[in-house]
């Protein structure tokens, strides 16, 4: 089994909903146990202006699909979602990516793990943090020193 952490957004039709139902929709991936998951975080757009906030998450999966195969799943579950893609880092009912599995490092048509810009994005470290503050990257580098590069911002947990 792998450990898998994929980050999870939403800032369209009912963000708050989009992710709780992701997560628990990612409990029936096949051959995959939801370990655990964060709490929900609202943060500010990023991309083209005038977007409404985001919700995020991240969600640690251990599974023995491979990388590719827990994408299929993902973008299911974003296409079930209603996912339009309309433009780049445009509004997203939701966006399900593959931060980190394993320690792989992953460099396909389809896949860039550790996800591109994991380390930029406040609002997947800091989650990540939440549930895996000793976490060391497959390139060797710790999680807890990525943080002091990154501050959290407007970045929030969601009190529910
Ligand atoms: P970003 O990568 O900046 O978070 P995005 O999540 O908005 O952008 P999408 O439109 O969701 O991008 O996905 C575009 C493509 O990215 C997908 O079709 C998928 O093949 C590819 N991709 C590459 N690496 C990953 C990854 N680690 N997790 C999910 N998708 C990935
Ligand atoms: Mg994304
Ligand atoms: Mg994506």
């Amino acid at each position: 089994m792998i450990r898998a952490y994929v980050g999870l957004g939403s800032n369209l039709e009912n963000p708050l909903q989009q992710v709780t139902d992701a997560l628990r929709e990612l409990q029936a991936i096949p051959n995959s146990k939801l370990v655990e998951h964060s709490r929900l975080y609202r943060s500010d757009p990023v991309g083209p202006p005038g977007q409404p906030d985001y919700i995020n998450a991240v969600a640690c999966l251990e599974t023995s699909l491979e990388a590719e195969q827990l994408l299929d799943e993902l973008q299911a579950i974003e296409q079930s979602h209603d996912r339009v893609r309309v433009q780049h880092w445009g509004p997203r009912t939701l966006d399900l990516d593959i931060l980190l599995f394993g320690d792989q490092a992953i460099n396909t048509e389809r896949l860039t793990v550790p996800h591109a810009f994991m380390c930029e994005r406040s609002f997947v470290l800091y989650p990540l943090a939440e549930i895996e503050p000793n976490l060391v990257l497959p390139n060797g580098d710790h999680l807890s020193e990525i943080l002091l590069e990154c501050p959290m911002g407007t970045l929030e947990p969601i009190a529910l």
